[in-house]
């Protein structure tokens, strides 16, 4: 229970409390801040307690802007906040939790300590579970994929291999994995590792010649992901070793789930046996997203932030914001964040206003999917024919403008542009080459692209 005297910290935690629960959402509060107890507040620094280390740097890292923003919004005295190991003199939780609530932050925060000592594993985010993730045409693929390797006890596909463009949802579906696989099955060990943190331990151990004692770690994992293995290229003793430890693992029915931002063949600097190696179990990939998982995402962030947003922002957001699920998100967080922070309600005018610098930069960013509908339009093809198969030059030649068009115009990397078109980089290099090629030979045809590209520059 709050005690009836406090000072005026203690009394305004709870007002913190609410703002940054609904904020952050009910499920990121309880697993990081319900720990949290307040300090003393001394020449602008406010103290806050949190039990380990752990908590302490994650939340330091993850938290720090909106902890403070909240408590000065509540005490403008408060200048800045520092984090300590342990807990208050007269210890004091800002509103004090029922007692089953108390014992289930206990029970979450010794789990955390336990993975805290596994030196293999690296922390895992508690937003990224298979509940909020949103399914939808682009993901499903990846989405099913995912869930049958944390639900089937053994192998399902070895390695399950995911990639996509940056910010689609990769390392949230590696999470959920590992999360289901620790509630459900806890004997079963998950390490998920990024890449950096895999070359770091793998390198050390080749250093120290200690790459049998790291190899025996690995071995008494049941479940090994490894993120982003586009960085995996290294020198190549260093793949020699992760081969033969990649066979060993799948040999002895472990399971392997591995992402990249490009499938296997495409990656540039690994071996060519490693790569299909990479590409012999089942290969996944998520697609940009389109409007209706935009909308969905939106919808379920905005919930679990507790925000109301009416649906013409969130239809606005979503036609806007087409490039990743990461901006997206970070949109929505800074107009619900805006809002819980100066009050008020979220409306189409606000939201313009709060995101005015990146609306300005995306007006004059066209997208790929426009440049292939003007295309279209404009050599009177269907919009369909920019991703089909066919081959013959009424309809290949206006596909190779739009990729030299997109080249041109978007910031989008070969690869991206190679998805977008249901082709690989190497025929959107071959269709710029062609592209240049005619331009230069062919004046009528240089003033043609040169007024479809002003077109889609305005
Ligand atoms: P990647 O690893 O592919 O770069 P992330 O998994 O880090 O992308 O996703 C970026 C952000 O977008 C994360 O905050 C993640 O929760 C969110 N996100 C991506 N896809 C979805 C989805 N389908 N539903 C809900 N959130 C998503
Ligand atoms: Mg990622």
């Amino acid at each position: 229970m709050v005690k009836k005297k406090q000072d005026s910290v203690a009394s305004q935690a709870y007002a913190v409390e609410t703002r940054l629960r609904g904020l952050l959402g009910a499920s990121v509060f309880d697993t990081w801040l319900k720990s949290l107890s307040v300090g003393g507040l001394k020449d602008g620094t406010l103290t806050l307690f949190l039990p380990t280390n752990f908590f302490c740097s994650y939340i330091a890292r993850n938290f720090s802007n909106e902890i403070t923003q909240a408590w000065q919004s509540e005490n403008p005295d408060v200048l800045r906040i520092k984090f300590e190991v342990g807990s208050p003199a007269f210890a004091e939780t800002p509103a004090a939790p029922e007692k089953a609530e108390v014992e289930q932050t206990q029970a979450s925060a010794s789990g955390l300590m336990e993975s805290e000592k596994d030196v293999l594993s690296t922390a895992l985010d508690p937003r990224f579970t298979f509940d909020n993730f949103v399914v939808g045409a682009p993901n499903e693929f990846a989405y099913a994929a995912a869930r049958r390797v944390a639900e089937s006890a053994t192998p399902s596909f070895n390695p399950l291999y995911l990639y996509s463009g940056a910010g689609l949802g990769k390392t949230h579906l590696m999470h959920s994995i590992a999360w289901y696989i620790r509630e459900h099955d806890p004997f079963r060990r998950v390490v998920y590792l990024s890449a950096e943190k895999f070359m770091y331990l793998f390198i050390r151990a080749i250093r120290y010649k200690d790459t049998l004692s790291f190899k025996e770690e690995l071995r008494k994992v049941d479940v090994l992901m490894i993120d982003d293995v586009q960085f995996l290229i290294g020198k190549e003793n260093t793949q020699d070793e992760f081969f033969h430890t990649f066979n060993a693992l799948v040999g002895s029915g472990k399971q392997i789930v591995l992402s990249a931002d490009k499938p296997p063949v495409n990656l540039e600097g690994i071996e060519e046996r490693l790569k299909t190696r990479l590409g012999s179990g089942l290969v996944a990939d998520i697609h940009q997203t389109t409007f209706e998982l935009r909308m969905g995402i939106l919808e379920s962030k905005a919930q679990n932030l507790g925000v109301y947003v009416p649906q013409e922002v969130i239809s606005f957001l979503a036609e806007k914001i087409t490039s990743s699920v990461r901006e997206l998100e970070g949109a929505l967080l800074r107009v619900a964040a805006h809002v819980q922070l100066m009050g008020g309600e979220v409306t189409l005018e606000r939201t313009c206003d709060i995101l005015r610098d990146i609306l300005s930069v995306l007006d004059r960013r066209v997208t790929i999917e426009e440049i292939q509908r003007k295309v279209a339009e404009h050599y009177n093809i269907r919009v369909a024919e920019m991703t089909s198969k066919r081959r013959d030059r009424p309809v290949a030649r206006p596909r190779q403008i739009a990729m030299f068009l997109a080249k041109e115009l978007t910031t989008k990397s070969l690869p991206d542009i190679g998805r977008a078109f249901d082709r690989d980089h190497t025929t959107v290099i071959h269709a710029v080459k062609a592209i240049e090629n005619l331009r230069a030979a062919d004046p009528s045809f240089k003033e043609e692209t040169d007024s479809l590209r002003r077109m889609l520059s305005v």
